[in-house]
């Protein structure tokens, strides 16, 4: 009796004194909460300023996003699971670079939610700090220990929903410093998402950062400072209906022509060819650019899309490439992105969400464009040109066919039928407009009819010259009060 009486005070005397050895994950979490203040946090908002850079828009492939001046704010209702994040953006390159709605003469707002129903069934509240507790605390966590920059780190990691990994990065405070995952991405495949979160600060009892950066697939998105916190406000958020699925209506605009408009924007282009049809433009999702593919073959069921025309590497413009290189056409697109696609828009994994082309891998075939070129069949030819000059992007592609004057354009003009932040001022001519009468100057094109692809149609070329009558200039960059 004695023997076993000795045997329990030495193991009790073992746990009270441990370092943490005998510390479970579970433990690890339970110590992050109490650090925190995570338990009592059924709401959240808060609120503050700093950089916010637009994934996938980048001047050059493969390079930084474009930068804004952002003001932002998010409300989270941890018992819903749902997230409501305000973003407003105001010009900060200086020209103006890159995609993202540049150049901006105005404040750009926009809200993105995170619920059941919106991207990957919104584990974005689970990359929160007390969103990460709570997600941790309902799973199953495992742990490692590790030294990062000299300072000791408990690598806490879990599984969500079966899919996500969700790691988060553990100081010896027990404040949860990062948070890393991967999302789904059309372009980029399995995206890795690190959160840093730093600065912690006391806000009624319970502890949140002040510093907030975020990164996404390696290269800066968010750099915050947060100036109000509040806990536990009464939240209501008002989570929109799911966007409907990819649908396309196609408009005959010329002789075996057509401007294939839809949900979701942008917009396509089909020109058939004696032997074969060319689709310029995928989409910014996987799904539109297989709708736009199955309407192609429905207006021409007896010839195979041999060629796709990429008018550039943004988010909303590439998305679709992989289903192209999955329908078997030829990837026509500007020799700059040639590292990019073949590196990373081919090779990346798309474990989390499989596309067709992970289903049923294919080589891609390419012609790699870097000033001009044309598809004939002798009867009807279309002219490809890369847009030097355009600060929208360094590799933009427009298509022209000659005979039926009509120019697809992308990006650098536009016809979203409502007012947009980069409408410029009466009198003013925004550069990248600039830039296209430049081309077609350059060129020599007679254009009659511009169909862009973010619109609803073809319009007369009258609107750009009208849109060119006024002195070129970018917008005005001031930082907004509170920078
Ligand atoms: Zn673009």
């Amino acid at each position: 009796m004695m023997h076993k009486k000795a045997i329990a005070a030495f193991a009790l005397l073992t746990f009270c004194c441990s370092t943490g050895a005998s510390k479970d994950a579970r433990d690890v979490v339970k110590d992050v909460a109490r650090a925190m203040g995570a338990a009592s946090v059924k709401s959240l908002q808060y609120s503050g300023s700093g950089i916010y850079s637009q994934f996938g828009q980048s001047y050059l492939p493969n390079g930084p996003y474009p930068r804004f001046y952002a003001k932002y704010s998010r409300v989270l209702d941890y018992e819903k699971e749902l997230s409501r994040e305000e973003l407003v953006r105001t010009q900060f390159e200086n020209p103006p670079r890159g995609g993202g709605g540049q150049p901006l003469y105005r404040e750009a707002r926009g809200v993105t939610f995170a619920s059941e129903s919106s991207a990957w069934g919104g584990s974005a509240v689970a990359l929160t700090p007390y969103g990460w507790v709570k997600a941790a605390m309902a799973a199953n966590p495992t742990m490692k220990s590790m030294t990062i920059k000299g300072k000791p780190i408990t690598v806490v990691s879990f599984t969500l929903k079966d899919k996500y990994k969700i790691s988060g990065y553990i100081d010896s405070q027990n404040l949860l410093e990062k948070v890393e995952t991967w999302m789904p991405n059309p372009i980029l495949g399995d995206t890795l998402i690190e959160t840093t979160y730093l600065d912690y600060k006391d806000f009624g009892g319970a502890k949140f950062p002040t510093k907030i950066a975020q990164k996404l697939g390696g290269l800066p998105v968010l750099d915050l400072t947060v100036s109000d916190v509040q806990l536990n406000a009464p939240v209501s958020i008002e989570v929109p209906r799911a966007a409907p699925p990819a649908h396309v209506e196609s408009q005959k605009i010329a002789e075996g022509v057509w401007y294939l408009a839809g949900t979701p924007d942008p917009n396509s282009m089909a020109v058939e060819f004696k032997d074969y049809v060319v689709l310029i433009e995928s989409s910014v999702t996987e799904a539109r650019a297989l709708a736009n593919i199955e309407e192609v073959k429905r207006l021409v069921p007896n010839k195979p899309i041999r060629y796709h025309v990429n008018s550039h590497h943004h988010s909303d413009h590439a998305a679709g490439l992989r289903a192209f290189v999955a329908e078997g056409s030829i990837i026509i697109t500007h020799e700059m992105n040639k590292p990019f696609y073949e590196q990373v828009v081919l090779k990346s994994p798309h474990t989390l969400e499989p596309d067709k082309l992970s289903r049923n891998p294919k080589p891609a075939k390419f012609i790699w464009v870097k000033d001009k070129y044309v598809l004939s069949d002798g009867d009807r030819s279309l002219e490809i040109y890369a847009v030097p000059g355009a600060g929208h992007t360094a590799n933009l592609l427009m298509s022209f066919l000659p005979k039926e004057k009509i120019l697809f354009i992308t990006d650098i003009f536009n016809q979203f039928g409502e007012a947009r932040p980069n409408d410029p001022p009466p009198g003013i001519v925004s550069p990248y407009y600039a830039a296209l009468g430049e081309n077609l100057k350059r060129l020599n094109l007679d254009v009659q009819q511009l169909a862009p692809s973010h619109g609803k149609g073809v319009v007369s070329v009258e609107l750009l010259r009208k849109a060119l009558e006024g002195t070129v200039q970018a917008p005005t960059v001031t930082p907004p009060s509170g920078n």
